[in-house]
């Protein structure tokens, strides 16, 4: 057994290897797996978990694994966190479900005026919930093109919107997310990401590129909504060049279209501010928000002007679960750790810790051409020994030893080149510069 200090004297909270990764009885149930589960849904590491703390995740072989993913930028407030987990028991404990769309309950208005508060500008809002991001980025859509009676829609290359079927279409990369699930709903059109490490165009001027484009082949009149990531997540946690998003923001206000920021992956305090949006000052119509919204709990919301929410008539938004009563404890608990626990400020630490320790490893290896990222939304772009071509398998190895040595790191990008950090918001700081001590001994291991 290997069992590492990490400097707190929490032992529930230490990187702990039993066995190898995955060991003997998570291996035993990917084999039960293989028989029961269908093969399209995937895991990045098999490893079966059977308890999780901040920053760690507990297995059935008995090891302990440093988590750097969360859940995919999910438990940012921490996995079980007490926080969320008490008033989730006492909900379900009163009710667990009516269904708001026939008999409403208090927590799910609290919700909505967090969402209110929280989300940028100072303008009337209102808000609808929904169980997942895709669910919330299609009523998006839906929203408006009803507040416009215009039906195009702008995404960008890099995109990641959801698997749903408008919003596989939205996404830009085919294999796995497309590829075979055709046809995809008309009116999507895609766009030029500004991508500062390929492309050096600066912001305005990559937004010119695409209002250009615009107005070229769709015609500024036709657009109801402009959508897209303040930084893109699955794409490969791309920042786009400064001035970008505000050129976009601003052509819609004057052309009438919706400008749509999808947050689902950025908001929430995950990049050090409570929405990336701010970081520049743009104030999206409508936001698209889930993941980090619930500390694991199933829940999504548009959240927007008011005007555009109210444009749908009673009844056109909704669904069966949207804005669940026990999810929207988890998140009205959640929203207060974030508060109470300054969880933004948090972000921009991990921020300061982990992006110098990767710009280090970027100038030590001529494999790594980019390291970035705002907050505890951190990526190494890995290319081949040319300094140029993207490296996938390189990027999957350096994942896989990470794995192997008990630490969960993602990957990402069109290209499948970008190792990805997103760990909880609450990690102790000795156990980040653990996973950022094996993900430097990983990436020299494999590159020689
Ligand atoms: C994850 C994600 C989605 C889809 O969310 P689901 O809950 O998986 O449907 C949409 N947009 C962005 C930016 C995401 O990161």
């Amino acid at each position: 057994m290997t069992t590492f200090a990490t400097g707190t004297d929490d032992t529930t909270r230490k990187r702990v290897l039993r066995t190898e990764i995955p060991g003997p009885r998570s291996r035993e149930l990917q084999r039960r797996r293989a028989d029961t589960v269908a093969a399209g849904v995937g895991s990045a590491l098999p490893v079966y978990v059977t308890g999780a703390d901040e920053g760690v995740l507990h297995d059935v072989d008995g090891n302990t694994l440093i988590d750097l993913g969360s859940g995919i930028a999910v438990t940012s407030v921490g996995n079980a966190a007490p926080e969320v987990v008490e008033p989730l028991r006492a909900q379900a404990a009163e009710f667990t479900h009516t269904c708001f769309m026939v008999t409403p309950y208090e927590n799910y208005l609290a919700v909505c005026e967090e969402l209110a508060t929280l989300t940028p500008g100072e303008h009337e809002k209102r808000s609808a919930l929904f169980n997942s991001g895709a669910e919330a980025v299609e009523n998006a859509v839906k929203i408006a093109r009803v507040a416009t009676g215009r039906q195009a829609v702008v995404v960008f290359d890099h995109a990641y919107h959801g698997r749903t079927n408008l919003t596989m279409g939205m996404t830009a990369k085919s294999v796995p997310y497309k590829h075979g699930f055709g046809p995809f709903s008309s009116e999507i059109h895609r766009m030029p990401m500004s991508y500062p490490a390929w492309d050096a165009t600066g912001g305005p001027e990559a937004a010119r590129r695409v209002l250009d484009r615009i107005e070229k082949q769709i015609g500024g009149d036709q657009v109801a909504a402009v959508v897209i990531e303040p930084i893109q997540g699955e794409g490969g946690f791309v920042e786009p060049a400064a001035g970008f998003l505000p050129e976009l923001s601003r052509w819609c206000a004057e052309n009438g279209a919706v400008f749509v920021a999808d947050e689902i992956q950025t908001g929430f305090c995950r990049t050090g501010t409570w929405f990336a949006c701010e970081h520049e000052g743009v104030v999206p119509d409508l936001i698209t928000t889930a993941k980090g919204i619930a500390g694991g709990m199933p829940l999504a919301a548009v959240t927007g002007r008011a005007e555009m929410m109210d444009s749908v008539p009673p009844g056109g938004l909704g669904g069966t679960y949207g804005g669940n009563p026990v999810a929207c404890a988890a998140a009205l608990g959640a929203i207060r750790a974030m508060r109470e626990r300054d969880l933004a400020g948090a972000a921009g630490e991990i921020e300061r810790r982990g992006l110098s320790r990767l710009r280090l490893l970027a100038q030590r290896s001529d494999r790594v051409l980019e390291a970035r990222g705002r907050g505890a939304m951190l990526a190494l772009e890995l290319v081949g020994p040319d300094g140029h071509e993207p490296d996938p398998e390189l990027t999957s190895r350096v994942a896989k030893a990470c794995h192997a040595r008990g630490v969960v790191v993602l990957t990402c990008g069109t290209h499948g080149n970008v190792l990805r950090l997103l760990p909880p918001l609450v990690i102790d700081p000795a156990l980040f510069d653990e996973g950022l001590d094996v993900l430097e001994q990983s990436l020299f291991e494999q590159t020689g």
